[in-house]
């Protein structure tokens, strides 16, 4: 909550990533708490907003869910144009969601804004036994291409807040 002469840091947080990788999901595991397991399909881009304590700092996120499948990737930019964050979300028992994830990556490194804070979530980590994304292997190339990098259960709620909270963090320091 703000406290009295605490300025509220507006953030823009977006997330993007294939369709059934789990951004709903974290977002409503991070905005209200709860896990569905039938989430509904998001249509174009679906908007929540979320107020967190980070230090001594009030950081309101506005967060954009965008739908994950092809037919809205032209409108991608005008999500990620001006962020404060973008989220890029793959599925831990999928590589083809991370191969996706990386073109995600590429596509904001090209036309993107520079000083959009990246953040990669490895989600489904509950999913162990069905793993097909290393976090070892993932951890490099996040280091190499400057992204922050948390594998995320939706589910169980691993490291949902703590993304959150990083790119906060993150974000006090640069704004
Ligand atoms: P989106 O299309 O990327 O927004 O993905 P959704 O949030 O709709 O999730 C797709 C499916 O994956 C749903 O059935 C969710 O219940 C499930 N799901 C999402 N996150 C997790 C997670 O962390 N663990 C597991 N086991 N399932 C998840």
């Amino acid at each position: 909550m703000a406290t009295a002469g605490n300025q509220i840091k507006n953030a823009k947080l977006v997330l993007l990533g294939d369709a059934g990788t789990g951004k709903s999901s974290l977002v409503l595991r991070f905005v209200k708490g709860q896990f569905v397991e039938f989430q509904e399909s998001t249509i174009g881009a679906a908007f929540f907003s979320k107020t967190l304590a980070v230090n001594d700092e009030t950081v309101k996120f506005e967060i954009w869910d965008t739908a994950g499948q092809e037919r809205y990737h032209s409108l991608a930019p005008m999500y990620y144009r001006g962020a404060a964050a973008a989220v890029i979300v793959y599925d831990i028992t999928n590589s083809a969601t991370f191969i996706r994830a990386k073109k995600w990556v590429q596509e904001l490194q090209a036309q993107g804004n520079p000083s959009t804070i990246m953040a990669l979530a490895g989600n489904k980590a509950d999913l162990l036994e069905s793993r097909q994304v290393s976090a070892e292997a993932t951890q490099t190339y996040a280091q190499e291409n400057g992204l922050f990098f948390m594998e995320t259960s939706a589910k169980t709620a691993i490291n949902v807040n703590d993304i959150f909270y990083e790119i906060g963090m993150l974000w006090t320091l640069v704004c």
